[in-house]
């Protein structure tokens, strides 16, 4: 473990780092408590162990200050010359998870160490399984890209900021064509295979940090685009098409190509849209549009009847 030593006298601080230092763990040491601050910022620490007597400031302020400015938990063990009870409850209150007396006892602290080491590696135990819980629970297993549970939470954050900032907020709706007729002429596992490829070419054409890929469900992929406008959206939408004729994936039953192609639907917070959920199914609408005129492009929401209704406005050759 690396192991804090705060105390202000050169003497007993030595004395407690060397004893420490005997039972094999790493040692920083703070003659203050802002020394102590700037050495918990600073380091990884796994352990702080804390002399009661420091100049200017209570020992059990600095236990609070750290507590609460720190967030990730550490055992705090605190070390006092007072057998003085409601002190040493205070400090347990106030933060710390044990105390010894000076002077120091050898086996107890050693104990005292291992104890408060074995809770400190539960802990981080804990927190590993926590991060992969989570990680999992918003990652797609098959493509490693986010799933739609993330999806859903990261379409509400950037439909809040695209009102809170009146910016364009855009969407890409990305499905693979003829995908059951690839499954059934190469078999799902390649057709799982073809997906993780597909995933990646697409993953490769956002390059803003904040743009994200999820996959939607099956073969279907939402890419949101935050701050982006129609014509930004195409571009990007173009790019992806052509990576994945690039990728030269063979498909024999699809009836457009003899390699993989996708299809997209883009929609924009710019064609009236009242809430994130219409954003996309708009989205849907234009990739339907997408297939219908053929496979391998990209539809925006809005063009297809914009050309229809320009079309029949038009006075006719014969009037
Ligand atoms: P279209 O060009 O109109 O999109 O036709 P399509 O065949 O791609 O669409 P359809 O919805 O008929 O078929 C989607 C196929 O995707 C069917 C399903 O077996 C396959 N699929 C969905 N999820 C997975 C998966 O995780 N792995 C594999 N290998 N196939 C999947
Ligand atoms: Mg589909
Ligand atoms: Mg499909």
């Amino acid at each position: 473990m690396n192991i804090l030593i705060v105390d202000n006298n050169h003497a007993s601080r030595q004395q407690t780092v060397s004893h420490i230092q005997q039972t094999g763990h790493h040692t920083l040491e703070a003659r203050s408590a802002e020394h102590a601050l700037t050495s918990l910022s600073r380091h990884q620490i796994d352990m702080l162990v804390l002399d009661s007597s420091l100049p200017g400031i209570c020992a059990l302020d600095l236990i609070r200050t750290v507590r609460a400015q720190f967030q990730n938990w550490f055992p705090i063990l605190l070390l006092s010359e007072l057998d003085h009870h409601d002190y040493l409850a205070e400090g347990i209150h106030a933060g710390a998870d044990d105390y010894l007396l000076k002077p120091l006892s050898e086996p107890l602290l050693n104990a005292k160490l291992s104890a408060l080491g074995r809770i400190n590696q539960m802990k981080q135990a804990l927190d590993a399984a926590n991060r992969k819980l989570r990680e999992q629970s918003t990652q797609d297993s098959l493509t490693g890209l986010n799933n739609r549970r993330w999806l859903d939470h990261c379409l509400q954050k950037e439909w809040s900021r695209h009102r809170r900032e009146n910016s364009e907020l855009a969407i890409l709706m990305i499905d693979i064509d003829y995908f059951k007729a690839y499954n059934d002429s190469y078999g799902h596992p390649q057709g799982d295979h073809c997906l993780r490829q597909v995933s990646a070419q697409l993953n490769k054409c956002l390059k803003r940090s904040h743009d994200q890929l999820a996959r939607y469900g099956g073969e279907e992929f939402i890419a949101v685009l935050p701050q982006t406008s129609l014509e930004g959206a195409h571009i990007i939408a173009q790019q992806m098409l052509t990576a994945i004729r690039t990728a030269e994936i063979p498909h024999c039953s699809s009836d457009i190509n003899a390699c993989v192609t996708v299809s997209i639907g883009i929609s924009t917070t710019r064609l009236s849209a009242s809430q994130s959920t219409e954003l996309i199914e708009q989205a849907d609408q234009a990739l339907y549009q997408a297939k219908h005129s053929g496979r391998d492009q990209a539809t925006g929401y809005g063009e297809i009847t914009t050309l229809i209704n320009s079309a029949s406005s038009r006075p006719s050759p014969a009037a």
